[in-house]
């Protein structure tokens, strides 16, 4: 997935100039428009024409992406893409879910986190045979 942004160098030496108010609105094309790939933690690389490097952040869940993912997908005429998506949407879904309640009943985010990346390492190697098991992990954690 791609993100579009504006060079923020850019931005700021055309409000230096006087090209661009320091407030309000401004006509999009008085800076240089510039695309980059969103990597697997939501941030995207850009460098203007000019040379300029610049960070973009996408401020989404997961869910949330891999949710419109799936519906491009679907408009798109790719029904199996878009039900991967929708199944891995829900998926992020069900971990920020747990996540979220786990750190309302008093769980550090850091024990939470260790506790995740265990299980998914053991998930992906193939250790973890059932749903259970993540299940009776977290709520152990939850019972310290
Ligand atoms: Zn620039």
């Amino acid at each position: 997935m791609k993100a579009i942004g504006q060079c923020q160098t850019c931005l700021n030496e055309g409000v230096s100039a006087g090209i661009i108010p320091q407030k309000g609105h401004y006509p999009g094309d008085l800076v240089e428009g510039v695309s980059a790939e969103i990597n697997d933690s939501f941030l995207a690389y850009f460098t203007c024409s000019k040379g300029h490097k610049s960070i973009g952040f996408l401020n989404k869940h997961r869910f949330e992406i891999l949710l419109e993912s799936g519906l491009l997908a679907y408009l798109s005429g790719f029904p199996g893409e878009a039900v991967l998506s929708f199944a891995a949407s829900l998926e992020r879904l069900y971990e920020l879910f747990i996540r979220v309640v786990l750190h309302k009943r008093g769980i550090s985010l850091e024990n939470v986190d260790t506790t995740w990346k265990q299980l998914a390492k053991q998930s992906h190697q193939g250790y973890i045979p059932t749903r259970q098991l993540p299940c009776c992990v977290l709520l152990f954690l939850r019972s310290l």
